[in-house]
């Protein structure tokens, strides 16, 4: 039979709304591209993206900035972690996430997940008391959700503060609630690769005001704070405001104008994700030696990107199996490479991490973990064409 070829790139975007385009171009022939940079009441582009994400989240304070991992970085700051202090978090996330927690001058305890992709709560709970971590931060890498009843209510009973990674759950919910308010404060990205794309960037909520205030001062405010979209009361900066260090990381107006412009179509993008990742997922599922866990009905992901197992090949053929799944066009991660290649997202490569726990069940569950990315340039036709070329190759290493 002769091999299926698939041609496009997997790192292609769609293009920005042409409503950015043209606000980018007033901005340019205005030169103010800095947040402050404001006349009278005017409300900068930056305030306006904190205002509209606040409104979407229904979270009552947004800050805009510069990255996600800056975003987690200055919200445990905010949350009240010291330095030495002990951070909670899962084994399996993105290097940005336990870099966050060592910016912060805090140390990273890892926590297992279990074959699911979600937070083993047996072994939070068994950290949580042989540490002195005071807080959890809940990374929803690739936009798994747990039970997030079980686990707020376990973080409770453990006295827990809980900060939320939401780089791939944004537009995401757990039952009725999105992801992202369930903690005190959440985290999101606007990177090029997740659910807004404004290159780079960052948007923190929380309801809780002192934080709010802080993160504030932290993201490089001066005494500017009162130009933010969604940020509390002045009175509320009086008690923060001369002892929040300035850690610069604030957004520009350009990209906040991009990402305006995208907010409005979120939530039928999320759609558009998954009814590819519906297609991807039923192709790959029936394919024998391919398995996928199964989700919890309770679980709105957004399937941007997809995991699956070659669990009918032997670990060792994994790198063959990839190249022939690349010679054929289609790009696969792994994310239990010895030698983590273009991200990194095993926990054992963060060498900083001191001393690295031994961690069986995370390894397992990487072991043989395949991602394959889901760009929304990609229509339904493309999808059944890299789900046969998967079908493809699996059938022919499983008759090695
Ligand atoms: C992308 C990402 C982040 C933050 O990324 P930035 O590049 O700092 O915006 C955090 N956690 C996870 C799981 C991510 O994928």
């Amino acid at each position: 039979m002769s091999k299926i070829q698939f041609n496009k790139a997997f790192t292609q975007q769609e293009p920005i709304p042409e409503t950015a385009k043209k606000r980018v171009m007033e901005l340019l022939d205005s030169g103010r591209l800095h947040r402050y940079n404001t006349v009278g009441s005017e409300l900068s582009d930056a305030a306006l993206l904190e205002q509209d994400f606040a409104h979407y989240q229904g979270r009552k304070y947004c800050l805009a900035c510069t990255s996600g991992g800056y975003g987690l970085h200055i919200a445990l700051r905010a949350m009240g972690l010291q330095a030495g202090g002990q951070v909670l978090t899962n084994a399996y996330t993105l290097a940005p996430v336990p870099g966050a927690i060592h910016a912060a001058g805090g140390q990273p305890v890892l926590v297992e997940i279990d074959e699911n992709y979600h937070l083993d709560l047996a072994d939070l709970k068994a950290k949580a008391k042989s540490s002195h971590a005071k807080i959890l931060l809940l990374s929803l890498m690739r936009g798994h959700i747990p039970d997030m009843d079980r686990l707020m209510a376990l973080c409770n009973e453990l006295g827990l503060q809980v900060l939320e990674d939401c780089a791939h759950t944004m537009g995401g919910a757990w039952g009725k609630v999105k992801s992202g308010n369930f903690g005190q404060v959440a985290a999101f990205s606007l990177q090029t690769y997740k659910h807004l794309n404004t290159g780079e960037g960052g948007l923190v909520v929380t309801d809780d005001a002192e934080i709010a205030a802080r993160l504030i001062m932290h993201s490089g405010a001066y005494m500017l704070y009162e130009r933010h979209g969604a940020a509390p009361a002045p009175e509320v900066f009086e008690q923060v405001r001369l002892t929040s260090a300035n850690m610069s990381g604030r957004m520009d107006n350009i990209r906040a104008a991009i990402g305006l412009a995208q907010l409005p179509n979120l939530d039928d993008n999320c759609k558009r994700w998954n009814r590819r990742y519906s297609i991807l997922r039923n192709a790959i599922v029936a394919v024998p030696g391919l398995a996928i866990p199964a989700r919890d009905a309770r679980e709105s992901f957004v399937g941007s990107s997809l995991q699956f197992r070659p669990i009918g090949l032997d670990g060792a053929q994994i790198p063959d199996f990839m190249s022939a799944c690349a010679a054929q066009g289609v790009e696969l991660k792994w994310f239990g490479d010895d030698n983590p290649k273009g991200f990194t997202s095993r926990y054992d490569s963060w060498h900083y991490i001191d001393p690295m726990p031994h961690l069986p069940n995370t390894l397992r569950a990487l072991e043989k973990t395949l991602d394959l990315r889901v760009p929304l340039t990609f229509n339904d036709e493309d999808c059944h064409l890299i789900g046969a070329v998967i079908a493809q190759v699996t059938a022919e290493f499983m008759g090695r």
